[in-house]
């Protein structure tokens, strides 16, 4: 394997689909000698990451072992964490200080949680990007309940039972809707000392209104879906603070939430935002129609792709690609035909994108969509939505996996045992507190 080094940095939606492209084709492999790497050895299916928090499909269904398909691909896999990328050098620095050389590299590291520099969001709101934030959320919901059935007070069980979300896009609704079916549909009924005016969950948009990205009619329909649920939406509701079980808004209200999940918005890695080439003002790196980083100079790097969240591709209308996953897989696969052709000493048109649409999922058998131009909502458009994304899952196992789950959650409701014990989930100073018998004994 003596091929010219590519190195492609994450294996998520654009990485993955760059490395099977490679793989794939037999002139691509003797050309490149392809490694990928990614902190995880899985990639993980993010739009159905709220179904896992309730517990609707199972955390194992949504992943898929990198390793697995580097063996099948023929290419190499280092589960390895990114820390710095020379571009002068050509090189990129890893966790433990392995250097890897690169003639091309495809940065597709994705995003990460941003704060908006809110005082305090990082230390006590909840981020929900990974299986470890979903599982968390899962069994410290049911721990609250568990603490709130075992309180003394009308008081107590309200504030353990109370919940918010700050930021109204499609990941903040979807976990609404499916936290709320589990709340109450679920949980509520099993815990005999609780009542639904007991339980509060209230989600929090800074600007006029929910799912800013869809189109107005179906960010009303969600709003109304929501608060049917019972779901308390407040819009403009911009957040200043953030403190251990409260949350500040401008003009000075306090929301009080003994849960608080961050859904606001996300930013590239350090990484990518400590890149020394062009980036739009979220830390996204501006790229050429050939998906190749600018440099300060406007000039496109050779060599170097971004793609995925951590790239700000132009549109026709002077926006820029929104950060989901079919632009990852759109330009994933630009990337793995350029390489691919390449290989062939031929060359691809630029990237065009062509939006198919959305699809946001409220919960048990509801979403709303508006797909290659066809608008639905209601069941229909949930099933159409698990079959969407059944097809979108990457191999048949996993494809059975979660149609299966689909299937059963149809008959039966969430499975309400809690895996995570109380330590793993709750803070010190939550572990400490004094509620009487509501917080239960410290074991
Ligand atoms: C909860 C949730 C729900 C979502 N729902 C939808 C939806 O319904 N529809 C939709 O279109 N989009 C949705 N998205 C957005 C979508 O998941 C992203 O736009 C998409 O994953 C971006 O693909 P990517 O390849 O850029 O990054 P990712 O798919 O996030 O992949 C990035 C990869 O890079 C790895 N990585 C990160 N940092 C490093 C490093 N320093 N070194 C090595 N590896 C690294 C990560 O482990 C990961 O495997 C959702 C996202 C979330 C979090």
């Amino acid at each position: 394997m003596a091929g010219r080094r590519l190195v492609i940095l994450g294996g998520g939606f654009g990485g993955l689909d760059v490395a099977r492209a490679v793989g794939r084709s037999r002139a691509a492999r003797e050309h490149w000698d392809t490694v990928l790497i990614d902190k995880e050895n899985f990639f993980q299916f993010n739009p159905l990451l709220p179904a896992v928090a309730v517990g609707a499909v199972e955390t194992r269904h949504i992943v898929y072992p990198l390793r697995e398909m580097a063996r099948q691909r023929h290419i190499r896999f280092y589960k390895n964490k990114a820390l710095h990328i020379d571009l002068e050098r050509r090189e990129v620095r890893l966790h433990n200080d392995r250097v890897e050389p690169f003639e091309v590299l495809v940065v597709a590291v994705g995003s990460v949680t941003d704060w908006y520099g809110v005082p305090g969001a990082a230390e006590h709101a909840r981020p929900f990007k990974t299986l470890v934030d979903a599982m968390h959320l899962r069994a410290r919901v049911v721990e609250q309940f568990e603490m709130a059935e075992q309180a003394e007070t009308e008081e107590q069980r309200r504030r353990l039972l109370s919940f918010a979300i700050v930021g109204g896009g499609v990941t903040g609704v979807e976990v609404a809707a499916e936290l709320m079916d589990m709340a109450r549909d679920t949980l509520m009924p099993r815990y005999p000392s609780l009542h639904p005016p007991d339980l509060s969950l209230t989600v929090l948009e800074a600007t006029d209104r929910v799912v800013g990205t869809a189109r107005p009619e179906h960010s009303a329909y969600v709003l109304k879906f929501l608060e049917r649920r019972g779901v308390n939406v407040r819009l403009g509701a911009r957040v200043t603070r953030v403190a251990p079980h409260r949350v500040e808004l401008e003009g000075g209200t306090v929301i009080e939430a003994f849960t608080l999940v961050w859904t606001a918005g996300v930013c590239p890695p350090s990484v990518v935002r400590d890149l020394p080439v062009q980036h739009v003002r979220d830390g996204r790196v501006r790229v050429d129609p050939m998906l190749r980083a600018l440099d300060p100079g406007g000039n496109a790097i050779e060599n170097v792709y971004v793609i995925g969240d951590c790239a700000a591709s132009l549109r026709s209308d002077g926006t820029f690609q929104p950060a989901l996953s079919q632009t990852a897989i759109a330009m994933g696969t630009h990337v793995g035909a350029q390489l691919v052709e390449r290989a062939r000493s031929r060359s691809v048109a630029p990237f065009r994108f062509r939006d198919v649409g959305y699809i946001i999922s409220l919960g048990k058998h509801s979403s709303v969509l508006d797909l290659f131009g066809m608008r639905l909502s209601g069941k229909l458009a949930w099933l159409t939505w698990a079959a969407a994304y059944l097809v979108k899952m990457v191999g048949f196992r996993k494809q059975l996996e979660v149609g299966i789950d689909h299937i059963t959650h149809l008959f039966f409701t969430h499975d309400s045992s809690q895996i995570l014990n109380r330590r793993e989930v709750l803070s010190d100073d939550e572990l400490n507190l004094s509620l009487g018998d509501a917080v239960g004994p410290r074991t």
